[in-house]
């Protein structure tokens, strides 16, 4: 059969590939997805049922129940003092993915350039190669702890770069990224005439300070950017797909038109689910808490097994751990510890190629009793390797 370029193009997903073979085994520690074990608060699981009872089941508008978009307006008031219009500049999708997909469908051209820094969630670079546009790639560098430097950004914009991702806090390496930053950015945007894609799915689960301001808070970038989030890490919500996309009305309107084409619209009952998470998201700071504790367990465990030195993880719940003093390539590292000791990790150069080849990336999603038995894996891994 004739398979399109546009997928023959894009690789299988290496986190994927891992948690897969992973099933192969028993009694395996999967530390692979950024998939939290916990259910999400009973409200929420109320809602949704009550909605399915009450036989809300069907089709929505394309962009989401409007309550939902009102109170997805009002939730980002509260938070970043921001004003939208519920009407008009927020589409629902099915998770946040298809709202990255919906906006990079929606806005690039074969040839355009996508600025991207590494690491980076690897579905933003496989898109932008399926639609004929060209990622393009600024490497952070640990000793930066990861946050993007402006002037390496500077240096990749042309005039073909139609598009900068932002991915603040990030998945993989749980950076965040300075105020400072974020506003020169903002003020290159302007100055370059770029859009920024800003995934914000990560911004709830920040442990030490507060998550920067958003980039679109800064003079002239209301018209310039899509902020992306949704219910999956907030509210453990992953299974429920449940995302959205906010950007200038003019954009939204065609992502609404494709929307129809694509999924027609978001489950319903988890749009229901999804208002009344959002009316009271008491629950997303239990579990922020829960998070901020396999942090810590995850942290001080691997800094206490020697050769192995965990990243800062200010925020997300991944953490990057070097493993370079073990000699083994992270890649290397992955594969063994899975074959012998059955935790499963995805290995750095998956999210950026050979920068990031020391690490391992860990997914502390799994409960703590269990984050203790990966840790003592790990480290009769580590003291076993000749
Ligand atoms: N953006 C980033 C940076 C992610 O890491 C993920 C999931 O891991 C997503 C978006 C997708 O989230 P959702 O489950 O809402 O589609």
């Amino acid at each position: 059969m004739n398979i399109s370029q546009r997928v023959l193009c894009v690789e299988p997903s290496p986190p994927r590939a891992i948690f897969d073979l992973a099933a192969k085994y028993t009694d395996v520690v999967d530390l692979t997805l950024g998939d939290p074990d916990l259910p999400p608060p009973v409200n929420v699981r109320e809602a949704a049922c009550k909605a399915i009872m009450e036989g809300k089941t069907r089709y929505s508008a394309n962009a989401g129940l409007i309550d939902l978009r009102k109170a997805i307006a009002e939730d980002l008031k509260r938070n970043s003092g921001m004003v939208i219009d519920p009407a008009s500049e927020v589409i629902v999708t099915v998770g946040a993915m298809e709202a990255s997909f919906l906006t990079l469908y929606s806005i690039l051209e074969p040839g355009d350039e996508v600025v991207i820094h590494a690491p980076f969630w690897i579905n933003y670079s496989q898109v932008v190669r399926s639609l004929g546009a060209t990622p393009v790639f600024v490497y952070t560098r640990p000793e930066d702890n990861f946050e993007l430097q402006v002037e390496d950004l500077e240096k990749v914009i042309t005039p073909q770069t139609r598009l900068v991702v932002l991915n603040y806090p990030n998945n993989p390496s749980g950076a965040i990224l300075p105020e400072e930053s974020v506003e020169k950015i903002a003020k290159l945007a302007v100055e370059k005439d770029f859009l920024v894609l800003s995934d914000e799915i990560y911004e709830s689960l920040t442990y030490d300070r507060k998550p920067c301001r958003s980039i679109r808070s800064y003079p002239g970038m209301a018209e310039r950017t899509i902020i992306i989030n949704g219910m999956s890490k907030r509210f453990a919500m992953t299974g429920w797909r449940l995302g959205w996309a906010i950007a200038p009305a003019e954009l939204i309107s065609e992502m609404t038109k494709m929307q129809e084409n694509i999924v027609a619209c978001a489950p319903l009952p988890a749009q229901y689910a999804g208002i009344e998470a959002l009316r009271d998201d008491s629950g997303s700071a239990a579990i922020r808490d829960e998070f901020r504790t396999r942090r810590d367990v995850i942290f001080e465990g691997i800094n206490r097994i020697p050769k192995l030195k965990c990243m800062p993880v200010p925020a997300t719940f991944y953490a990057l751990v070097d493993v370079s003093a073990t000699g083994l390539t992270g890649k290397e590292f992955a594969f063994k510890l899975l074959e012998t000791e059955k935790v499963a990790v995805v290995h750095g150069s998956a999210y950026g190629g050979d920068h990031y080849s020391k690490f391992i990336r860990i997914a502390f999603t799994m409960k703590e009793e269990r984050l203790r038995e990966a840790l003592r894996r790990i480290e009769k891994f580590v003291l076993e390797l000749k």
